[in-house]
């Protein structure tokens, strides 16, 4: 009898247990062990929560949405297997970054310095997620639409004191060896003497990008980085066909610097003689060649325009700079739709602008008659102008972008560079016309508030008469005067602006793929975090 009870007992207190144990892992997610045999990282850069919120406001509002069921690519991101976190991206012991320690701080997992490349903030060089990916056998890649050497895409395979050393971080970037290498900037790849009109190598270079881009080099010395690609395998790509004929291990330099704005891209889209491919097919072509590797790959794509829009607050050019992030993740969502084994990350590396729009006292809309009950013996009368969303169908009409406005004016004689004038290109190429008086306010000038003689950013002596925040926008050789536009149309486009440079709002991370893989990219986190989860989930144990 007692032997049987202890038989029993043994049961109910083994047995039982380890079937509801089983019964509990059939319902777990995979345990963490199980890594992602891809992993798409994808940085708008200076796409905080104020653009994400542009596209998407956009697309449930805008009463003529090209968006198809007014559904975006964060939608997308977020319905079944996606989750959403914040991560705040301050780099060392300052309250705001810049693309390159944000940079790195993704791509190391380690606090970085201001405008450091893959370095920690002491300035010495850290592994990257990209060189550890290489090393646990996956392949690798880097699309922009700004120059392959700029500061995010420089940050996961370069190692160097500042961004601005561009022909040096090419050299780094052929030293850490990605398979794939997509964006601008040949000015830093090809030697001084390509300067040189009668020089062989210029005729090499206009033969091989036939004619696509102005050849000019930014070199200091006599090394021609394409002939050490093609040594180290690299097929070279300096357009369209070229990049869609080639397999294996890619360099594609598109052009002398940046690649163009997305509006100057959306006005050529259909363009057969277009040369220049697309963010979405630079993507789509990286995907093509990493993905033959069966140990996975590592890609990081960038959307880099987002952030230069937001500097010159250009709220028209910036919507259309979000729709090209749009594509570009729609097809990497296709692409992975029935996949289990890719891990897509989409994030911003800082937040630019301080954006938003805002309701006004000005144009307040007529009183109007409702038929809700509680309106039957009054008028409904909102005492302020809380934006009509047809606003939204102005800004994506925009059809130049505010630097390409005024680029148009400034070609024009100095004779002709008119308050007028400036109107008249304004009032052709935007939907928020300024007046005569608005013009010449644009066109003021001031003593440079912020005068530097050895300094090539402040040495102008007069610039753009900003009527304060003088500080706050930095870039006055550039984007200044495209802010006093902003300025002007403020009102009738009920969009506001902080700043022209970037601030330290968190900014968002939308992670897709299984349970396990994007469980650790939710909740509040610093983006070294999100650098050091990037980084276990490439590695090998
Ligand atoms: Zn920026």
């Amino acid at each position: 009898m007692k032997d049987k009870l202890v038989a029993i007992l043994t049961i109910i207190l083994f047995v039982f247990p380890a079937f509801s144990c089983s019964q509990k892992q059939k319902t777990l997610p995979l345990s963490p062990i199980v890594k992602p045999k891809n992993v798409i990282l994808i940085i708008g850069d200076g796409m905080g929560p104020e653009q994400v919120g542009l596209l998407l406001t956009y697309a449930r509002q805008a009463p003529h949405s090209v968006l198809k069921d007014r559904i975006t690519c964060f939608d997308r991101m977020m319905d079944k297997n996606g989750s959403l976190g914040v991560s705040l991206t301050y780099a060392h012991n300052v309250l705001v970054t810049d693309s390159a320690a944000s940079g790195s701080q993704l791509a190391t997992g380690r606090f970085s310095g201001s405008e450091m490349i893959g370095l920690d903030y002491n300035g010495d060089p850290v592994i990257t997620v990209l060189e550890r990916a290489i090393q646990a056998g996956k392949s690798t890649g880097l699309v922009t639409d700004t120059r392959i050497t700029h500061a995010t895409p420089a940050a996961f395979a370069a190692h160097q004191a500042h961004r601005g050393m561009e022909t040096a971080i090419a050299v780094d970037m052929l030293a850490a060896g990605p398979d794939v290498l997509l964006g601008g900037g040949l000015d830093v790849w090809i030697p001084e003497e390509a300067n040189t009109k009668e020089a062989g190598v210029r005729g090499e270079l206009e033969k091989l990008t036939q004619g696509a881009f102005p050849i000019r080099s930014k070199r200091k010395d006599s090394r021609n980085l394409l002939t050490t690609a093609r040594e180290k395998g690299y097929k070279l790509a300096f357009n369209r066909s070229q990049m869609n004929a080639a397999s294996g291990k890619l360099l594609g330099l598109f052009s002398d610097s940046a690649l163009p704005n997305a509006i100057a891209v959306s006005n050529t889209l259909d363009d057969p003689k277009r040369s220049i491919p697309t963010l979405k097919e630079m993507s789509a072509k990286a995907i093509e060649i990493l993905s033959q590797n069966e140990q996975g790959f590592f890609l990081m794509i960038e959307a880099g325009q987002i952030d230069w829009a937001a500097h010159s607050n250009d709220a028209g050019l910036m919507l259309h700079e979000m729709f090209r992030l749009n594509e570009t993740v729609n097809h990497i969502l296709n692409w992975a739709e029935n996949r289990e084994d890719t891990l897509i990350i989409l994030t911003a590396d800082h937040t630019t602008g301080g954006f938003g729009f805002s309701y006004t006292g000005k144009d307040q809309p007529a009183a109007r008659q409702l038929s809700g009950k509680l309106f039957k013996d009054t008028v409904y009368n909102p005492g302020y102008n809380f934006g009509d969303p047809g606003v939204l169908d102005k800004l994506y009409s925009q059809k130049l972008s505010y630097g390409d406005i005024f680029d148009k004016f400034y070609q024009l004689s100095k004779e002709a560079q008119t308050p007028g004038n400036l109107a008249l290109v304004v009032n052709r190429y935007t939907d928020f016309p300024i007046t005569l008086s608005q013009a010449e306010r644009i066109l003021e000038t001031e003593d440079n508030p912020l005068y530097a003689a050895d300094d090539r950013r402040f040495n102008a002596k007069t610039v753009p008469k900003l009527d304060n925040k003088d500080e706050f926008y930095i870039y006055q050789k550039t984007s200044n005067q495209h802010a006093l536009l902003a300025l002007a149309v403020a009102s009738d486009q009920l969009a506001v602006w902080n700043t022209g440079a970037h601030t330290n709002t968190p900014v968002l991370v939308f992670a897709k793929g299984t349970d396990a893989a994007r469980a650790p990219f939710s909740g509040v986190l610093h983006h070294t975090q999100l650098g050091q989860y990037l980084m276990d989930a490439v590695s090998k144990k």
